[in-house]
């Protein structure tokens, strides 16, 4: 092949990518993965299968108030001593505002003098999932919830025992369902 074949070749590859809709993968969903995971559920006292919760950003928007969207989908923070959980006491399971999956137990949570949820261990390490932050000149563990990857918080290495880990989360990321004591 000569060489200006080959360049013509590069020009014309560089055209069709160049032409390509751009906007296509946008309203895709971010998470094309749907193969059945195992999940703890509190009430069943057992693990399940899911696949995971996938759903066009759209679709979210309709579903979360404004300020869930806000958090959930966008990484937004609630303001500290702002929200429903952070001196709630009662007995009982905190799930995801966005897909209902088991989260925390209030028998973990604690006060971490923050003003947001503090919780020191998930349900099951299979409900939670981590991502690096680099948002704010920091470098922090985003958590997420591991069936519908809704941002939940940050986890921080100043909680007490047994962990030693702070799970420092926004209420508007949680739903509360009480059980009997
Ligand atoms: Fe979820």
């Amino acid at each position: 092949m000569k060489a200006i074949q080959v360049l013509g070749l590069i020009i014309a590859a560089a055209g069709l990518f160049w032409l390509a809709p751009s906007g296509q993968a946008k309203d895709a969903p971010a998470q094309t993965d749907t193969e059945q995971r195992k999940f703890y559920s509190v009430e069943k006292g057992d693990y399940f299968q899911s696949a995971p919760v996938v759903k066009p950003d759209a679709e979210w928007q309709q579903q979360l108030t404004p300020a869930q969207y806000k958090i959930l989908r966008e990484q937004g923070t609630e303001y500290a001593y702002s929200g429903e959980y952070w001196d709630h006491h009662e007995h009982g399971v905190y799930r995801c505002a966005a897909c209902g999956l088991d989260l925390y137990h209030s028998d973990t949570k604690y006060d971490s003098g923050t003003g947001w949820p503090s919780f020191y261990q998930p349900v099951a390490a299979e409900n939670i999932a981590t991502r690096s932050d680099r948002s704010y000149f920091m470098v922090r563990n985003e958590l997420i919830c591991a069936r519908c990857q809704s941002h939940l918080g940050h986890v921080f290495g100043d909680g007490p025992p047994p962990t030693g880990k702070r799970h420092c989360i926004n209420s508007v990321s949680l739903t509360f369902v009480k059980l009997p004591e």
